[in-house]
């Protein structure tokens, strides 16, 4: 029988964590045969709530569901960590000032890192959910300086699951025809979701919507950007059950290899590719493949996709250089 996965979830009582543990201890993560020890860690307040989805997580009697630990302690929850999400985050609120926000999240993620670095397994995988996604993982990279920068990612599987269900319903198309699809840069609203590079039943993403530039610019782009508002004022409360399905995603492909002929977007460690100064931790096109990713190489940019890179670069360089000047880098 195989040695359980320890994976660590932050923020576990929260509305993703709720929609993200059970998929979890049913194999969905890692795979329908792999044992796994849940991790919760919660803030005190939070811990009571985590108990009780502890409980639920019994009542299922999962089959690969080996223990559940519960604690409010970093150094507990990622001792023998061998993934962790980091889902919990201090989440804006009215009147706060950017400043103040990755302060909060400064005060997190920082010692978050730091636990990692001092306790996880040698070959922790870290997703970072909790937003800034971006700005969080990186702080907690960098409190991290014996891990390699590689296992440190922010997601933004979401937006790329979103643009490639807006291009499969504008294409006429079912989403497994939807391929190469990119989100670049920044998970927030300067993001850059690209069609140019996406193969969609054959032709280009662009011709298969119907070569349409006003509808990339004004529909397509700010239609997946823009998603998480639309949802709240829909649904009443932030999407959780897709943002969980995006996080299963995203360590799944990372484990477990992108498909031939395809290719997902993750935030990582920028090495210096298409431009993005090294360092920053910014969303790529990558293939997976061992538990390894490497950033697709020598794609064509247009201006257009240039200056829509840059631009969400740009932010992350500004945020990184504000987490620097308040000392949580
Ligand atoms: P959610 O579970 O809804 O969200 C958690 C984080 O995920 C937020 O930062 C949120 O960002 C982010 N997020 C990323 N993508 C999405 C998306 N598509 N939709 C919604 N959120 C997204 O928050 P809750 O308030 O329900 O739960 C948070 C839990 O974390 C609480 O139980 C709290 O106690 C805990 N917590 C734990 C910490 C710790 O373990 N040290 C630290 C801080 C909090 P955004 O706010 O921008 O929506």
């Amino acid at each position: 029988t195989r040695t359980p996965v320890n994976v660590t979830v932050t923020g576990a009582a929260g509305q993703i964590g709720y929609a993200l543990l059970f998929r979890i201890a049913s194999g969905h993560l890692l795979g329908a045969d792999v044992p796994v020890n849940l991790r919760l860690l919660e803030i005190p307040q939070g811990l009571k709530a985590a108990e009780g989805v502890a409980m639920e997580l019994d009542d299922c009697a999962f089959p690969l569901l080996r223990g559940i630990t519960i604690t409010d302690s970093a150094a507990t929850a990622f001792d023998g960590a061998n993934v962790g999400l980091l889902v919990g985050a201090r989440p804006r609120t009215a009147g706060m000032e950017r400043g103040d926000l990755l302060q909060a999240n400064g005060g997190i993620f920082g010692p978050q890192g730091k636990a990692i670095n001092d306790h996880a397994a040698d070959d922790i995988k870290v997703l970072v959910v909790g937003n800034p996604a971006n700005t969080n993982a990186l702080i907690a990279q960098r409190n991290a300086p014996d891990v390699p920068a590689e296992r440190f990612t922010a997601m933004t599987r979401l937006d790329h699951n979103r643009a490639v269900a807006q291009l499969a319903k504008k294409a006429g198309v079912t989403v497994d025809d939807v391929k190469k699809v990119t989100i670049w840069g920044n998970h927030s609203a300067t993001q850059y979701p690209d069609l140019f590079q996406a193969e969609i039943a054959g032709k280009s993403g662009f011709e298969a919507t119907g070569s349409d530039q006003a509808w990339v610019e004004n529909d397509f782009i700010p239609t997946v950007a823009k998603r998480g508002a639309a949802i709240i004022e829909v649904r009443g409360a932030s999407s959780a059950a897709s943002a969980a399905n995006a996080a299963i995603d995203h360590v799944h492909t990372w484990v477990n290899g992108t498909p031939a002929g395809d290719w997902t977007s993750m935030g990582i460690v920028s090495d210096g590719s298409y431009g993005v100064p090294e360092g920053l931790i910014s969303s790529f096109p990558v293939t997976t493949k061992d538990g390894k990713f490497e950033i697709v190489q020598g794609l064509e940019l247009s201006d257009f996709s240039r200056a829509r890179i840059d631009a969400s670069v740009a932010e992350l360089a500004e945020e990184r250089d504000a987490v620097q000047q308040l000392g949580l880098i």
